[in-house]
């Protein structure tokens, strides 16, 4: 058997911030609407292969042509799809670290080797240094989250393309699982100039249905047509491609409640700003990376409180979904609970 690093699901209760998802059920509305659809809907027969609706769907919502977008389950298969095609034993996966655990999963699952570029702890980086260690390290595939998922650091449309320009002709896949949370530009504007470029995407975040599996994967035409030709058959299912195009076609609530996390997150950055007892990173995303000597003690104050989130064993780094308001108040008063502590001198 093949040794594959193995992706740690999180199957908890509480109130849940360790997953980045939507905090919201779907409204009652668009429910409604999904299960009326799904009533029509020919279970009996496989469901449309060339995904014909939902790729209209989300061209419409993105801009882009159904001819340079692939959908499959959830962007995590689309991700390793990439990383099957182009490598194999032996091949490097170049990326940062940290980043997205799933990229290391994949990489083993082809018996390829992943070498990492250590980003500072607020996420940012020398690209210069980044793209002169891949080219030492023979890399083969360059890809990496942005918004980066742990620090939620967001690069530049011009970083992400200068990265794009000097690994060329190498693939280099940009993982946009949390681009529409974030203030800068997504690198699908990129796509007509290199020919070397990927970008994944999913509903899982923005659009609340991380249940439902549905990821994107975005190239140019000549590229997407090869990937399209020898991507698995019926990888959709017909109850998530129909889910899928009614939110889609539902996109003021999205934009209603990406809006809403931008608030958020800035009333929560700016609420933890004077911490001393941990450091709190500017985030682009929907999660708020916190990096404290004393973790332990603060993962006991969330026990406590009933609020689950993502703890990186053996460091001293967490990370915290960014909620609807009433939620993310009692996050606050942990983390202020945690901070009040230290200045009682316990
Ligand atoms: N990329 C990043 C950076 C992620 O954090 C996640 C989910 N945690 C994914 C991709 C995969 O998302 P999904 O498969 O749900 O589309």
């Amino acid at each position: 058997m093949k040794k594959i690093q193995t992706y740690e699901t999180m199957k908890q209760e509480g109130i849940l911030l360790n997953a980045n998802e939507n905090p919201r059920p779907l409204p009652e509305a668009v429910m409604a609407e999904i299960l009326e659809a799904i009533r029509d809907l020919p279970l009996n027969r496989y469901p449309d292969t060339d995904e014909t609706e939902l790729l209209q769907a989300y061209g419409k919502w993105t801009g882009l042509v159904e001819e340079m977008l692939l959908a499959g389950n959830g962007s995590d298969q689309m991700l390793g799809y990439l990383i099957g095609t182009f490598l194999g034993r032996d091949k490097i996966l170049y990326t940062f670290d940290p980043d997205f655990s799933m990229y290391d999963y994949y990489a083993g699952s082809y018996e390829a080797k992943v070498r990492k570029f250590d980003i500072n702890e607020d996420g940012s980086l020398d690209i210069d240094a980044f793209i002169e260690e891949g080219r030492k390290n023979n890399a083969d595939l360059v890809i990496f989250s942005n918004p980066n998922n742990p620090s939620g650091h967001c690069l530049s449309l011009s970083e992400c393309e200068k990265i794009t320009a000097a690994f060329a002709p190498l693939p280099v896949v940009i993982d946009e699982a949390y681009i529409e949370f974030a203030d800068e530009e997504s690198a699908v504007q990129l796509l007509d100039r290199y020919d070397n470029l990927y970008v994944t995407r999913t509903l899982s975040k923005a659009f609340g249905l991380a249940g439902i599996r549905v990821g994107f994967l975005i190239s140019n035409p000549q590229n997407m047509a090869a990937l399209k030709n020898a991507f698995v058959p019926y990888a959709l299912n017909a109850l998530s491609m129909k889910a899928a195009c009614i939110v889609l076609a539902h996109s003021d609530e999205v934009q209603e409640f990406t809006a809403m996390i931008r608030r958020e997150r800035r009333r929560m950055l700016t609420a933890l700003s004077g911490s001393q007892r941990a450091r709190y990173i500017a985030s682009q995303a929907n999660f708020i990376y916190g990096i404290s000597e004393d973790k332990e003690r603060l993962m006991e104050l969330l026990k406590e409180a009933g609020i689950v989130i993502r703890n990186y064993k053996g460091s001293r780094n967490f990370r915290v979904t960014i909620s609807v308001p009433e939620e993310n108040d009692l996050v606050l008063d942990v983390l202020k609970k945690f901070e009040e502590e230290k200045t009682c001198g316990q």
